[in-house]
């Protein structure tokens, strides 16, 4: 039978979103991150409801979803991998969420693109957490600057703050530092965990959740 994998993909975002919603209540968005899936797999998420999606680049996030954004008016599409400043315009005229703010020159180059498409996609500041030399985000200690540039100088609406933690460390104090950042400067969203620890994130007050191996089964 040809449905099977469609079932096997309801019955896991049917767990997951059970699962979010025993964690925590409110329980966060659940972003399906849709990067390397195939066409079929994605359309088989659509099928079982899933309408907020996550990809990780801009060429292949224009391949997943710009022919599905006319058929699925109901769709949130979020940016949660590092954007260079030349791919901005792209990135505003195709996401509703970019979550990888992380330097000025991005702020600046968001702006102008915002201006030129007539479209402001809501805003995360990415950190960097495990202050890790070769990971994107700013480090915690420079989260304000960025924060006030982004407002004053960009002109730009900042929602809320977005974590990766280092692969080989326990995720809640990350978690954790997270949360008390965008408490002190009264962001309200927080895009933390990932399929091994989304329950986790939930119960540190996550408003989004980003996973993709746990729901669509590995990518190809
Ligand atoms: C790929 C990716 C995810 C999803 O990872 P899984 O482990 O497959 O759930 C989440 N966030 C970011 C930033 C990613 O790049």
């Amino acid at each position: 039978m040809t449905d099977t994998p469609n079932q096997d993909i309801a019955n896991r975002r049917a767990r997951i979103l059970a699962e979010l919603a025993a964690a925590h209540d409110p329980a966060p968005e659940l972003i399906a991150v849709s990067k390397s899936q195939s066409d079929e797999a994605i359309d088989a998420m659509l099928a079982a409801g899933q309408r907020v999606f996550g990809e990780n680049r801009v060429q292949e996030a224009e391949k997943h979803w710009e022919t599905r954004k006319d058929k699925y008016p109901g769709l949130t599409l979020h940016l949660i991998g590092p954007l260079q400043t030349n791919k901005a315009a792209e990135a505003v005229r195709l996401f509703d969420v970019i979550q990888t703010l992380d330097r000025e020159k991005l702020a600046d180059s968001l702006a102008t693109a915002m201006e030129k498409e007539g479209r402001r996609p809501k805003l995360f500041i990415q950190v960097n957490t495990g202050e890790e030399e070769q990971k994107a985000g700013v480090s915690p200690s420079k989260v304000g600057d960025l924060l006030r540039y982004s407002r004053e100088q960009a002109r730009l609406e900042i929602v809320g703050l977005m974590c990766i933690p280092p692969v080989d460390e326990p995720a809640g104090p990350h978690f954790a530092l997270l949360r008390k950042i965008a408490k002190d400067y009264g962001l309200p969203g927080l895009s933390m965990g990932m399929s091994g620890d989304y329950e986790l994130a939930a119960r540190y007050g996550a408003t989004h959740v980003r996973v993709g191996t746990a729901l669509f089964g590995s990518r190809d």
